[in-house]
Order: C-alpha cells, then structure tokens, then sequence
C-alpha cells in the first residue's frame, strides 16, 4: 500500500499564495514524497532478523511497525507558509529565536541528533511572524541530514523569502551516532553557523548576533 502522507499539506500548499513554488520551503519540495508503510515494514523485520534479533520474543512481535512508524514521522514533511508582513514600523535590529529544540536525524548512521537552533534576521523591508523562525527548522530537519546542510539551508531559506539585511543561524548539537558508538564523545556538542549579508560582513553586527543568541565564540 503506497500512502501519501501529506496529500492535505500538499494541495493547502499549491491552492494558497505561496510566493515561490520552486523555493526549498515551498510545496514543490515534497512533491515526491511517498510512504509505502507495508514495504517499509518488511524490509525492518529482515534488517531485525539479519543483524540476529529474534521478532517471535514478546516485546519485539510489534517492533517492525512501531519502528517503521517512528522514521515516518521523524521523516513526515511539515509544509510551513513563510508568510511576510511589511516592516510597517521600520524595526531595525536584530530580531532573534533562541534556543528553538530540534530534533533530526544523521543520513551517515539514521541516528538522531538533537539541539537546539538560534535563528536571527535584521529586517529589511519585510518581517516574518516570530513562530516561522521555529517553523523552518522544524521544517528541514524532517529529513535525514547533516547538521552543516540544516544550518545552510534555514539560512538560505530565509534570506530568500524575507530579503532581510542580514541572516544568522546556530546550531548545537548532540550527536548519538558520536556518543553512543564509535568515538563515544559524550556530552561534545557539535556548533555549526550560517551568516548571511550584513552578519556575515560586518563584525558589530556578527557580534551582537552571537551575544544576543547566547553562543561564545
Ligand atoms: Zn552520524
């Protein structure tokens, strides 16, 4: 059974004032995504028996659907609308979400790593309601990725659909694939940055940027 799991995301997306079809954020970007739940379920029992697990014991009979649920909604897409306002009062500082939880997980491994995310923009002529800075990383990390490739893109995303004077994007991270196997580095938080236009060329602005999102560099 194929399922598509974001039909109703999917056709609000296309039938509303999305400005950019083609834009990373926009409805194009999950048209391809399908869930075939049956197959998906098949193909984590045979991983299970492979690797020696035996699914007849009690607690595991189920655990093939229950896995296979799990990376769905790790990997269900969250459309978001990046809906713009006019700088109607011509703010022009920094205007920053700290802190915002993520979870995602690794494409090298499939284990998840988590953080938090710290997004800024100083506005140009457009703002964008406080919730969507959350919103976009939610978004891209609903996905398996790398933590340089999440922080890219929620600084691409929005410098692209705010215009803003300047973008700056954080992440801290704890990753299992590190803590829990190989070099088992617990507690190492992995810091990665995006910094676009004025953050990126002007030190003041950078500076403030970091203080303000609580990162020591
Ligand atoms: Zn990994």
């Amino acid at each position: 059974m194929t399922q598509q799991l974001d039909a109703d995301s999917l056709e609000s997306a296309l039938t509303s004032d999305a400005p950019d079809l083609e834009s990373p954020c926009g409805p194009r970007a999950f048209a391809g995504h399908r869930v075939d739940l049956a197959a998906a379920q098949r193909a984590a029992a045979d991983f299970l028996v492979a690797l020696g697990i035996d699914l007849n014991e009690d607690g595991l009979r189920e655990t093939p659907a229950r896995m296979v649920r799990a990376y769905a909604e790790l990997f269900g897409p969250k459309p978001i609308q990046l809906t713009t306002f006019e700088n109607a009062e011509g703010y022009d500082e920094l205007v920053i979400a700290r802190g915002i939880p993520f979870r995602t997980v690794c494409e090298h491994h499939l284990l998840p790593f988590s953080g938090v995310a710290h997004v800024g923009y100083l506005p140009g002529e457009r703002i964008l309601g406080l919730s969507k800075l959350a919103r976009l990383v939610e978004h891209f990390a609903a996905r398996p990725q790398t933590q340089e490739r999440l922080t890219k893109q929620v600084a691409d995303c929005l410098s692209m659909c705010v215009a803003p004077r300047g973008a700056g994007v954080v992440l801290e991270a704890e990753h299992s694939c590190m803590t829990l196997r190989g070099v088992r580095a617990i507690g190492a938080m992995t810091v990665t940055s995006a910094l676009h236009g004025c953050l990126r060329t002007d030190s003041r602005s950078r500076a403030e940027f970091f203080a303000l999102a609580g990162v020591h560099v």
